[in-house]
């Protein structure tokens, strides 16, 4: 029997909320978009979150407890697995939310894929417990519709791929972005596979009617790091959005899809974890936990593909990618490849971020025309 008064809602990240207010419509359940994400809300998070926990964790449980404020009562989140903090954040966020008063207004659900030690279905099963009884649907109607809304989120991902490149080399500044606007909305109607075929092939269309600059020359850079900090554009200071405005083309390691979706499945971003884990390997002989096979793996990738430069973003107190810093400037040094690595938390400010990204662009130039010059 379906209980009408939830609300439900997830912490701020990218594109996320997309999918899952799709999941949430489908399934007949309350959803309430997280609000994005501000400095007020940031310095929330940071002054009830312990001073080392990585920066993620003071940014969702920020948007967590506003949701909270906004009238949502159940929050979904994924899981990790260690041996990265990201293993501990359900349990972390409840102590937290009771220390706050915020236990009672709002509860976490985490779906804790192999933490348990139960078994992939069991932790599917313990997550899709509770959805049943806020929407009154079975766990195969629920795992049959968020199949459905998870195909609309890789065609949204893809649409945001394209904006990524097409931003680059727009003649009129914003144009791309209203397109993609216009693209995603496209998407989001899309009921069933036809439609949604039909609705991808609009979206396409849409992006390339993008009027482009002929006398701009543009660079392509990859961007690898935590997958928080890559794709929360407030949390990364729009980092992708300056680099196109600075006439980069960006390769983005992650997507929403292919972190929430199954490692061995094709990618939007390229190539899937086990291909990146495979490249990684001469530089890791263990498991250590979040993004640092996947960032080495991918920068390999990138330069093999020929790619301009490498951007890594990666959040103040986060173990794995310190260590794949470590790799990924023996890696581009080797390559004679331009790399700037950029660490965020709360103090972070944007203006000494653009600098950098400023200077990298013209070593980009610069390093990419004297190789043009000397072909
Ligand atoms: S990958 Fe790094 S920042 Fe992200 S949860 Fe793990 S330790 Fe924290």
């Amino acid at each position: 029997m379906k209980n009408k008064n939830h609300v439900v809602t997830v912490p701020r990240m990218g594109t996320m909320s997309i999918l899952v207010e799709d999941w949430m419509k489908r399934l007949g359940i309350d959803f309430l978009p997280p609000a994005p994400l501000n400095n007020k809300m940031i310095e929330v998070g940071a002054s009830v979150s312990p001073e080392f926990a990585c920066f993620p964790l003071k940014a969702t449980i920020a948007s967590i407890m506003n949701s909270a404020d906004n009238g949502a009562d159940t929050a979904l989140m994924v899981g990790g697995y260690g041996p990265c903090r990201f293993g501990y954040y359900g349990e972390v966020y409840k102590v937290i939310l009771k220390e706050n008063g915020y236990d009672k207004k709002i509860k976490v659900l985490t779906f804790e894929p192999m933490t348990s030690g139960e078994g992939l279905l069991n932790d599917l099963h313990k997550f899709f417990g509770p959805l049943t009884e806020l929407s009154g649907k079975s766990k195969p109607t629920i795992y049959w519709h968020l199949a459905r809304s998870f195909k609309n989120a890789v065609c949204m991902d893809k649409i945001e791929s394209m904006l990524l490149s097409i931003r680059a080399k727009e003649k009129y500044r914003g144009d791309t972005q209203k397109k993609y606007d216009e693209a995603i909305n496209v998407l989001r109607s899309a009921k069933n596979d036809k439609e949604l075929a039909a609705y991808h092939k609009t979206a396409v269309s849409i992006m390339n009617s993008v009027e482009l600059d002929p006398e701009r020359k543009t660079f392509k850079v990859g961007i690898v790091g935590e997958f928080y900090v890559i794709m929360e554009p407030f949390i990364n200071m729009n980092v992708e959005r300056l680099l196109n405005e600075l006439g980069i083309e960006i390769e983005r390691a992650i997507y929403i899809t292919d972190w929430t979706g199954p490692k061995n499945a094709e990618k939007v971003a390229g190539i899937n974890n086990f291909d990146s884990h495979n490249l990684a390997k001469p530089w890791i002989d263990s498991w250590c936990g979040g993004d640092y096979t996947a960032n080495v793996g991918h920068a390999i990738h990138y330069i093999n593909e020929g790619i301009d430069g490498i951007i890594h973003l990666y959040p103040f107190g986060c173990m794995p990618d310190i260590m794949a810093l470590e790799a990924l400037e023996i890696i581009t040094d080797e390559a004679h490849m331009p790399f700037l690595s950029i660490q965020i938390d709360e103090k972070t400010g944007q203006a000494g971020v653009i600098t950098r990204l400023q200077a990298f662009t013209n070593i980009v130039r610069k390093e990419t025309e004297e190789i043009w010059h000397a072909i």
